[in-house]
């Protein structure tokens, strides 16, 4: 069974339309789809309606930028009501927070003598929504750097001018935005935080206290090793098991939607609970 339940759409920094990437699913042969934009649903019933007509299983998502003490994660929300008052309304205030985020970095590139980021990265996105992926294909365009790991090293990450620091909201509230609009939480991508055994353990232990419900524990570059360590945090947090590609569509990266490397998931595979 090919199941993808991470993937991203022009309604935050991928390229696609939320149609075409229900298009590619059904091509790829995928029997399970979710959409799963950065702080945005905006894509799902255009996704939703087109699964329909097209006879793909969609499953509604998002993947929410969330703080928890000094880190800065992902939790994806899977199976989520898109009208929820409360989740409608969490997602607000952390866009609310991406466009001043987009704003300050602006100015703190125009230091580095790159003018006007702000600006010409809001023309390049499609919808209302900037992420840092858009700056960095601003900056390819402008041939300030060549590609997007280029961009990210030299520009978005670390101590460097465009990685602003955001104040996300808290683990606490993303975790009860998604249970409130009937969704699981999910924390994704957990092996990219590059955190010790020990933090992890720390980290995915106290997610767990408040609500989290299960990991990825398979992506696009999941190694059999990747797939053991991730299961192994899974299991000693009896967390359930979820999976997805992380597609975004962007040339420049060779990640293709559903294909991820084939795992039997057992009984504790999300799906199963959606
Ligand atoms: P944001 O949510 O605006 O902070 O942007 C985060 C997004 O940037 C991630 O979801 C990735 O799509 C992208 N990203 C982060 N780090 C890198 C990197 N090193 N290379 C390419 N894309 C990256
Ligand atoms: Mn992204
Ligand atoms: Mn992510
Ligand atoms: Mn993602």
């Amino acid at each position: 069974m090919i199941v993808d339940l991470h993937t991203h759409s022009y309604y935050s920094d991928g390229v696609l339309s939320p149609k075409d990437i229900v298009m590619k699913a059904v091509n790829a042969g995928c029997h399970y789809l979710s959409l799963t934009d950065h702080d945005s649903i905006e894509g799902l019933t255009e996704a939703s309606t087109c699964s329909k007509d097209l006879n793909l299983n969609f499953i509604q998502g998002v993947e929410i930028s969330a703080k928890h003490l000094s880190y800065s994660i992902h939790i994806v929300g899977l199976g989520i009501n898109p009208n929820n008052k409360f989740l409608v309304h969490g997602l607000m205030k952390n866009n609310k927070l991406r466009i001043d985020r987009a704003k300050e970095i602006g100015k703190s590139l125009a230091h580095v003598g790159i003018e006007n980021a702000y600006e010409k990265t809001k023309s390049l996105s499609k919808t209302k929504y900037i992420t840092r992926t858009h700056f960095a294909q601003m900056m390819i365009k402008e041939k300030i750097c060549n590609n997007l790991p280029s961009v990210f090293k030299k520009y978005m990450t670390g101590n460097k001018p465009g990685a602003v620091k955001v104040d996300w909201a808290s683990s606490i509230d993303v975790i009860n935005w998604i249970h409130q609009s009937g969704g699981l939480a999910i924390l994704a991508h957990p092996l990219r935080y590059k955190l010790t055994s020990t933090k992890m353990k720390k980290l995915v232990s106290e997610l767990k206290d408040i609500g989290l419900d299960g990991i990825e524990i398979v992506n696009s570059f999941s190694s059999l090793d990747d797939i053991a360590r991730s299961k192994k945090i899974a299991d000693d947090y009896e967390l359930l098991y979820s999976c997805g590609s992380d597609f975004h569509g962007w040339s420049n990266q060779s990640i293709e939607l559903g294909k991820i490397p084939l795992y039997d998931y057992g009984k504790k595979f999300v799906i199963n609970y959606l």
